[in-house]
């Protein structure tokens, strides 16, 4: 059976680790782990589980998808259907029937026989195909990713596969197989044809469509030298095989481990190391770990953290240089300030690039922040307009946001992932009129040290932050963060029962620094800066407009990043 608990919902209140502790286990105060592919002789206590937690926040299916999955797409491939795709049937004009009445036969037209093609088989292509098929769409549904595996969970595999507790090939995505998808996997998209409502497949393949939604997330930025990167021991960590990797490296029991950068997942991996009694060194290019996403307040938290579990922590230095031995296998790095690490491995651990280079040529608006789109997840194309074929959602899309003042926000997290995959999966099948702006509040966890942590809102988007509630000191508090005297965010440490309460207060716009009285909170309430790092976009403009009459007046992309 598999299983999926969504993080973002669950409150820690630990009635699933009572009911099925061989499946879920707390850690620490409240950080939950799971095992996502639990035996069968589990099935009974899990579901009781699922049935029990208050917040329905666990997620169970039973069928054999791997099986499913892999003759699907085995099928297609032998079968050409990959470039054969069915024909839509024409909506019928009802008798005598008026515009409306027009609009509403095409779209059930659509929704019984229309073509709608996904790129990119994870967790947002996955999420709006099962919303899809919930809304009635039964026409042709082609899923198309380059990865040959099925889809799988990400969050696992910085936490319960590197530590050792589920296999990295373990963590597949519940709700696979009841799709009726046909799954072109190991087939990378190299091309869209906007005009032929195509997708070029790199096997020399095409898929036309009359929907297309694009959900190709990002992959891990590499080391910036290729001839260092590939040293043995250099690791990133995206994928499955990347976590598998890197989890036998740790289990060889090395000497020294380095992350290179101090954000989520290198912290996840030196907290993953340290549970092993592993030696880790964590290099930190800004002032703290998590500084570019929680600010430098909250950054401190952090680093007192790492290093009160023995993390080696260096921060405001890069790592200038990897170096190797004769036989090509990591051995030290050396860094900005002149010191040197002696390390067996190094985990590169330097954010996320956005899979857009496909679409390069399609004149969609893509750029190195994403493929950018409106709230209802339409995309843009070079001129700013948007179509009603082509959608986007997941870690890759960039998307205005009504309150970070429209700002386009760029995100990598599980729970907009899901909600942003399926507002543009509704999207798809209705009419203007009933479509769904994405306005899902932005909320992230990360699991590090025995540490719950978890967040609300946009902190970047914040000049100040205050403690609202608990104890820095023990690393169990909320704070929240403000900007021109309304909420924008709260983070909590071991606290993440009360963020709902504080997202309610973002969506309000409520004031800051807020004045009601709280649950233990603390007597020296002040706000402070929130040493957010405001470093402008390094990156050159994108486009250029041409022409001068209105009717010629066009976007042009002039540099390829
Ligand atoms: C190690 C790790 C730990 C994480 N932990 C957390 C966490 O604790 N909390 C949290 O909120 N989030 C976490 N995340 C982030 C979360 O997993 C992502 O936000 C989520 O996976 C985004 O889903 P997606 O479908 O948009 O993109 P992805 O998961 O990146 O999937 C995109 C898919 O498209 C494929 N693809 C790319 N280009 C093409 C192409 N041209 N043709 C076909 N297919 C293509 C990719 O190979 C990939 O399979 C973590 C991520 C990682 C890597
Ligand atoms: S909220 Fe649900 S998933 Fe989270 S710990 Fe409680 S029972 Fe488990």
């Amino acid at each position: 059976m598999r299983l999926v608990v969504n993080l973002t919902r669950c409150e820690g209140y630990a009635q699933c680790a009572f009911l099925a502790p061989d499946v879920f286990q707390i850690r620490g105060e409240e950080a939950l782990w799971d095992d996502p592919d639990p035996d069968e002789d589990q099935h009974d206590r899990v579901l009781r589980a699922a049935a029990a937690c208050p917040v329905q926040a666990i997620r169970v299916d039973r069928i054999e998808a791997r099986d499913a999955v892999a003759q699907a797409s085995q099928a297609a491939a032998t079968s050409g259907e990959a470039t054969v795709p069915s024909q839509p049937v024409p909506p019928q004009r009802p008798a005598g029937a008026g515009p409306v009445a027009m609009r509403e036969a095409a779209i059930g037209a659509f929704r019984r026989s229309g073509r709608i093609v996904i790129v990119g088989a994870s967790l947002a292509g996955l999420a709006a195909a099962e919303v899809l098929r919930r809304e009635g769409f039964t026409g042709s549904l082609t899923i198309i990713g380059d990865e040959p595996a099925q889809p799988y969970d990400r969050p696992p595999l910085s936490k319960q596969v590197l530590d050792g507790l589920v296999p990295a090939d373990r963590t597949g995505l519940p709700g696979v197989g009841d799709l009726g998808a046909r799954w072109l996997l190991g087939v990378p998209a190299t091309g869209l044809d906007l005009v032929g409502r195509q997708v070029l497949l790199g096997d020399g393949g095409a898929v036309e469509y009359d929907r297309l939604l694009i959900a190709t997330g990002t992959r891990a930025r590499p080391w910036h030298d290729q001839a260092e990167a590939a040293l043995d021991g250099v690791f990133v960590l995206r994928s499955s095989d990347d976590a598998a990797g890197l989890r036998q490296r740790l289990a060889g029991r090395p000497r020294r481990v380095l992350v290179i950068g101090g954000g989520f997942t290198g912290s996840e991996v030196a907290s993953a190391c340290r549970d092993q009694g592993l030696a880790v060194t964590v290099v930190e290019r800004g002032v703290a770990p998590l500084v570019g996403a929680l600010g430098g307040v909250i950054g401190q938290v952090a680093a007192d953290l790492h290093r009160a579990h023995g993390v080696d922590l260096r921060c405001g230095v890069t790592v200038s240089s990897l170096e190797g031995d004769s036989g090509g296998r990591l051995r030290r790095a050396h860094l900005s300030d002149g010191s040197v690490v002696d390390a067996d491995v190094a985990v590169v651990a330097l954010g996320a690039v956005r899979n857009t280079e496909w679409l390069l040529g399609s004149r969609l608006a893509v750029s190195p922040w994403g493929v950018a789109c409106d709230a209802g997840c339409r995309a843009f194309d070079l001129n700013g307009v948007t179509g009603d074929d082509v959608f986007v959602a997941g870690d890759v899309a960039r998307f205005p946001h009504p309150l970070y003042d429209y700002q386009f926000l760029a995100l990598e997290h599980w729970g907009n992932a899901v909600t942003q995959a399926e507002a543009a999966a509704h999207n798809m099948v209705s009419l203007p009129a009933d479509r769904w702006a994405h306005l899902a509040t932005p909320v992230f966890w990360s699991a590090q040290f025995g540490t719950n942590i978890k967040s609300v809102g946009a902190p970047t988007f914040a000049d100040q932050v205050i403690i609202a509630q608990g104890s820095v000191p023990e690393r169990r508090f909320v704070a929240v963060y403000g900007r021109q005297g309304r909420v924008t965010a709260a983070v909590a440490f071991d606290q993440g029962k009360w963020l709902e309460f504080y997202q309610q207060m973002i969506e309000a716009a409520a004031q800051f620094p807020p004045g009601f009285r709280a649950v233990d909170q603390p007597d020296d309430r002040q706000p402070v800066p929130a040493q957010i790092d405001k470093k402008i976009s390094e990156f050159h403009a994108t486009v250029a407009v041409t022409g001068h009459d209105p009717s010629e007046r066009r976007a042009e992309l002039i540099s390829q990043y």
